[in-house]
């Protein structure tokens, strides 16, 4: 069965702003949440999709590889980084403090209400690390493995419910207010809403049973990425303390390193190409690097300097939108600056002549010239 479009079960229009596609998914996810659809699948199965579809939606990368390429984007191995279906509860809830915001009470969210008590998902906290690309990598995308030190449970850590609480993860709280004697729920400030505490840890673990490990991680890092961009690796953040906590994120922030030769701009990649004074007289073929490879152009026969050659499509695809940019290539006639007595010369003889004459009128005059790549 085909999955259903993500714009359509957030019930926007696929040019949404993202006010509107918060908008559309804290409709549904009060519309179907499981504490007003008890025992109802039907409204548990949109309740996970509305909550997949919205974590696509919301994130700027995710958004743009899912209008390019629709579900197809999170299926596979490329998917897998980024986390694509199949949500499960723990996650949605863990999103919906942004959703809802802090003061989101009334039953809802990861403080149980309703039929089944659902204590706090305690999170643990975000790592963020810096990977440096190459235009070459940009261009292709690219797997990175990155060794990260994370926080995670030591083996062996056991939990007793929390006294505090008893296990609700919440504290009741008696203050004398001008409308009277009013009760309010805040998180227990001994387990920290999780419900539970530890009742033996193992050696080397620290007060919270967690330990550092270092583990290598892959990270997907699709084509056309820009520097500052922030990638997430859902889970690979540190540990939280609690059987029923959920790991951190990793948060990938994106550098590009200099090119010793080339300059991106945009989508689009810079080349200055040195030609000799014969070459640009006489014409000539140049193998040229471009950011996919090697590729094969002819310069012509009395080409000036300044002249910018495009091929199109050899440059850096966009993350944002279709297509892919041009690899422009700006010719540079290098003048001798040192000169034999016969090539002095020749050239005394030369200048009066008609065809060393500046034109520019006659000259081809047409600023960009595709270039066909005779590889392809
Ligand atoms: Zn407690």
């Amino acid at each position: 069965m085909a999955k259903q479009d993500y714009y359509e079960v957030l019930g926007v229009s696929k040019s949404a702003s993202q006010a509107e596609i918060k908008k559309g998914y804290r409709k549904m996810a009060i519309k179907y949440h499981p504490d007003k659809n008890p025992d109802d699948s039907s409204a548990e199965e949109k309740f996970k999709l509305a909550a997949e579809a919205y974590e696509i939606l919301s994130d700027d990368n995710k958004k743009a590889r899912y209008d390019q390429y629709g579900h197809a984007a999170f299926d596979g191995p490329q998917g897998g980084g980024f986390g694509g279906g199949g949500m499960n509860m723990d996650d949605i809830f863990s999103q919906f403090g942004d959703i809802f915001g802090g003061g989101f009470g009334g039953g809802f969210g990861g403080f149980g209400g309703g039929g089944g008590q659902r204590q706090a998902r305690v999170k643990g906290s975000n790592m963020r690390i810096r990977v440096k690309l190459t235009l070459e990598e940009i261009a292709k995308g690219v797997e990175k493995k990155v060794k990260v030190r994370r926080k995670v449970q030591a083996d062996g850590v056991k939990y007793k419910t929390c006294s505090t609480c008893n296990g609700s993860g919440q504290q009741m709280r008696v203050t004398n207010t001008i409308l009277g004697r009013m009760q309010t729920a805040t998180t227990c400030g001994t387990c920290q809403g999780a419900g539970e505490s530890i009742s033996s840890k193992p050696n080397g673990s620290d007060a919270q049973g967690l330990v550092v490990k270092e583990e290598t991680v892959p990270i997907n890092i699709p084509a056309g990425v820009t520097e500052g961009v922030q990638l997430k690796v859902g889970g690979k953040g540190n540990d939280a303390p609690g059987k029923n906590s959920i790991s951190g994120d990793l948060l990938v922030l994106i550098e590009e390193i200099p090119h010793e030769k080339l300059k991106r701009e945009g989508t689009n990649v810079h080349f200055d190409l040195y030609i000799n004074f014969s070459e640009a007289v006489l014409g000539i073929s140049k193998e040229i690097e471009t950011v996919t490879g090697k590729v094969k152009i002819k310069v012509d026969g009395g080409t000036q300097s300044g002249k910018i050659l495009r091929l199109k499509g050899k440059g850096l695809p966009s993350i944002e939108h279709y297509g892919t940019g041009d690899f422009l290539i700006h010719i540079n006639v290098w003048t001798p600056q040192e000169l034999t007595k016969d090539q002095k010369r020749f050239f005394e003889e030369m200048k009066e002549d008609e065809n060393f004459t500046p034109d520019p009128k006659n000259s081809d005059k047409s600023f960009f010239e595709k270039v066909k790549d005779m590889f392809s």
